[in-house]
């Protein structure tokens, strides 16, 4: 009776030995960050229209520049449930972050105002930005 207790016992240890070891090797990163919606709209995205009726940035050191609206600052096209943008000194473009409430998306896009722990999370109107509003999230980090 004594034997199987202290097999119980080992077993235990080891199992648990075993868990930690598994952590390690599949490691999962959280930061929990302050994650504010965005859309592509002048009021998220600080534009405004030139004489030409054209969309331009409305301030910054771009300010009067040409700005391609829903595009990126990596290039590609935001799309919601995907489009995330973040300090990219802290999550560089291509980062994968799981985001509860929002889905698996990339980090794609960067702002003036995006610093530190801080992420915006592009949505299709300015309506469900508003309605995420602002957020303290814990998003996972998935590294392949
Ligand atoms: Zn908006």
């Amino acid at each position: 009776m004594k034997i199987i207790v202290k097999l119980v016992i080992v077993l235990f240890i080891l199992t648990s030995l075993a868990a930690c070891v598994s952590r390690g090797f599949g490691k999962k990163d959280y930061a929990t960050v302050e994650a504010t919606g965005y859309c592509k709209c002048q009021e998220c995205c600080g534009w405004k229209r030139n004489l030409l009726m054209q969309p331009v940035y409305a301030y910054g050191s771009m300010e009067g520049e040409r700005k391609k609206l829903g595009i990126t600052a990596s290039g590609s096209k935001a799309k919601p449930g995907r489009t995330i943008a973040a300090d990219t000194s802290i999550f560089p473009f291509g980062t994968k972050l799981k985001v509860p409430g929002y889905g698996t998306g990339t980090v794609e896009d960067r702002g003036g105002a995006i610093k530190g722990a801080r992420l915006d999370l592009f949505f299709r109107t300015h309506k469900q930005a508003l309605e995420w509003g602002r957020q303290t999230v814990t998003v996972e980090i998935i590294r392949e």
